[in-house]
This record gives C-alpha cells, structure tokens and sequence, in this order.
C-alpha cells in the first residue's frame, strides 16, 4: 500500500475539539482519493477511551500517545513525539487542525523533519499527480493562493468549521494501538506550573456557529450585557474588534481579525465595527455576516450579507426581543 496520510488530532480535558473531527474527515476524504490508509495520532495524558471513536469517522489506525508529560501542551514534548512517529510511519501527507497549539507546534514540526507546511487551508485539492494541493488565503484574505510541495509529507493545518465532518458511523471502527514512548518529563526544558484562565469557560470563537461581535462603538464593557444576551439566545458567543480589546472592555481571547482569531462561523454579527481590513481578515470566511452601524458608509456593509443601518443601542435589543418571540413559537 502506499503511504498513509497521517492526521494530529487535538484534545482538551479528554475530549476531542469540533475541528479534529473536521480533520479527521477530510483526512479520510484525502486517504480515499489517494488510495490508502488514514492513521490518527492523540497525545493525552490519561487513557482516552474516546480515541477508537476516531475509526466512526473514518480513521484506519489510531495511535495513541499517553503520558503525564502531556497533560499541558509543551512544544518540545509534542514535537518529539510527532516527529519520532513521523519518521516512522513516513506518511504522505500530515494534517492538523489550525489552532492556537498548532501556530507553535506545526513550524517546529515542518523544521525539525525539514518539510513543507501550509497553514489555515481552506480547501485540499489532489492534483493529477497525486499531491496535495493546499488552499489557504494570503494578503489578510484578499487572494486564495494555491501550493504544491516539493517535499513529503506534506504538511497542512485545516481551519475550523471549513471542512465538513463525516455523520459518524458505528459500523466503522479504526485498529487502536498504544505508542511506546521514548520521552520523559526529564526531556523536557520547559514545565507548565499554572494555567491561568482568565475569563469564564465558553466555547471557543474559532469553533462556533454563531458569533455577536461588538467594536468601539458599543462604547463600554457594560453595554456588552446586550450581546451577551443576544449570543446567548442564539447559542452563540461574543467577540470583539481590536479597539474593543486594546480599550480593556474585551479579553484578548476574543479578538478577531489579523492579530487575533480567524472565525468562519454560519453567522458573524458585527454591532459597532467599522469593518477595516485587520478585522475583515478574520471573518472573511463566515458564511453569512450581519453588520449593524449608524454610519451607512461604514466599509463592513460592503463585505456584509445583510446591513442595518441604525443605532445599535436601539437595534439590538428589539432584535433580541423579536427573536424571543420566535423562539418561543
Ligand atoms: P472603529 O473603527 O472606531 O469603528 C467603530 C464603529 O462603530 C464605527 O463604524 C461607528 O460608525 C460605529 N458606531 C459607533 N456608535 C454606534 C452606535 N451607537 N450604533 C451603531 N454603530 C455605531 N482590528 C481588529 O478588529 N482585529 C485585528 O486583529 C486587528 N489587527 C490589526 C493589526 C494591525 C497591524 C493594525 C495596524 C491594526 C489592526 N486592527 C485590528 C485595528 C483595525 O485597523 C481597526 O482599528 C479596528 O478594527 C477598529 O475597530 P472598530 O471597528 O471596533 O472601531
């Protein structure tokens, strides 16, 4: 057979992210395409009982890396499992999700097995001579740039809610296999002591279907109670442009745009953002965006689905009691 395409899965607590299942698939999707195997790969620090589920989506072979050392992502621990296992499955392609983990630990991989690597694809194509065609945007979104590798494996990163993820199917499972590992905690040179969380659990932006997103026109943290009840409504979360972070009125966590998260959620509702390009890079791939703004000539009504011209302080709350009134329908 020939080699296998090879997918890192991420978990956090033991449970897989929405976006490893995306991967997962379009792993399975590639692997068909090229007629042959799909072999996933978990890092964890307990045994993870959820890792045969990875078979229902499609994966042939599961690995399944488990140690203490993995109960906090380093990137020396991660990268020398990967890399060790890499060299010897040697597949064709490698793919990941695009994470906050994958930013630091996909260049360290590309590096140390001296590979090509795409980041943030959007789509994967397999050209006519069986390689990966990896397309990913470039210029803050403003082109879609098509690579091709001269080497092997070829390395992408997927991001989330792009790629669609198989229905599972009971009827398929995946060989699991446990990894001997050669590492210890003494390998390592650096140790995670604390995580400081510093806001309240809620879903991650670039795994959510539906984001409210306020900017410096919603003037101070407190008026941010309407999105959240919004958001809430909705199922959604909220997120912010970057005047609204550096204003100290949003958490880091939830920036999007250039310097912050890339979201491609189903509905992107932007109150009192101007749409500049930096934000526009970061919700370029939402399929529908819903801008609320008093100023007409605001550049986001040009990217946006739907516009209400308006003030929002007025807009949103009628929004949300109108929806309630669906809702309860
Ligand atoms: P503004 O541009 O000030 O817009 C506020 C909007 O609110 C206006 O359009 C106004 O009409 C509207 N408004 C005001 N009051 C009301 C009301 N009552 N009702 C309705 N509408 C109202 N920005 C990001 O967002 N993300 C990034 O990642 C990012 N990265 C950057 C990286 C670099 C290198 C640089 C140089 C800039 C970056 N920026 C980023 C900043 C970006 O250029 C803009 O400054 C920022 O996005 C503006 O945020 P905003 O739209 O909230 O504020």
């Amino acid at each position: 057979m020939s080699k296998p395409v090879f997918v890192i899965t991420e978990q956090r607590d033991g449970v897989f992210i929405k976006v490893t299942y995306e991967v997962v698939s379009e792993g399975r999707r590639i692997a068909d395409q090229l007629q042959t195997e799909l072999i996933t790969i978990t890092l964890c620090s307990e045994v993870l009982d959820i890792a045969e589920q990875l078979g229902n989506y499609g994966a042939d072979k599961v690995l399944v890396a488990e140690s203490d050392i993995f109960i906090n992502y380093t990137a020396e621990g991660y990268t020398k499992v990967i890399t060790d296992i890499v060299r010897q499955i040697d597949p064709v392609g490698i793919l990941l999700p695009a994470t906050a983990i994958d930013k630091d630990l996909a260049p360290r991989v590309a590096a140390k097995l001296d590979i090509g690597l795409a980041t943030d694809c959007i789509r994967l194509l397999i050209s006519e001579n069986g390689k990966i065609i990896a397309c990913r945007p470039m210029y803050a979104g403003k082109i879609i740039a098509d690579y091709e590798f001269d080497s092997i494996p070829q390395m992408v990163s997927l991001r989330s809610n792009i790629f669609f993820a198989n229905e599972p199917d009971p009827s398929k499972s995946a060989i699991v296999e446990k990894i001997n590992l050669t590492i210890s905690s003494s390998d390592l040179k650096t140790v995670v002591k604390k995580i400081v969380t510093t806001t309240a659990a809620k879903m991650d932006l670039t795994e959510a279907d539906i984001i409210v997103s306020g900017g410096r026109g919603m003037k101070c943290p407190e008026n941010y109670k309407i999105l959240e009840e919004l958001a809430e409504l909705l199922g959604g979360v909220v997120g912010a442009s970057r005047a609204a972070v550096d204003a100290g009125w949003r958490p880091h966590s939830d920036q999007i745009g250039q310097t912050g998260k890339t979201v491609s959620p189903k509905l992107y509702i932007a109150c009192g953002i101007s749409g500049a390009i930096q934000h526009l890079a970061g919700i370029r791939s939402s399929k529908c965006i819903v801008a609320i703004n008093k100023d007409a000539t605001a550049p986001i009504f040009e990217k946006a689905d739907y516009g209400i011209v308006g003030d929002l302080f007025e807009v949103i709350p009628q929004l949300t009691e109108e929806l309630k009134k669906v809702i309860e329908k």
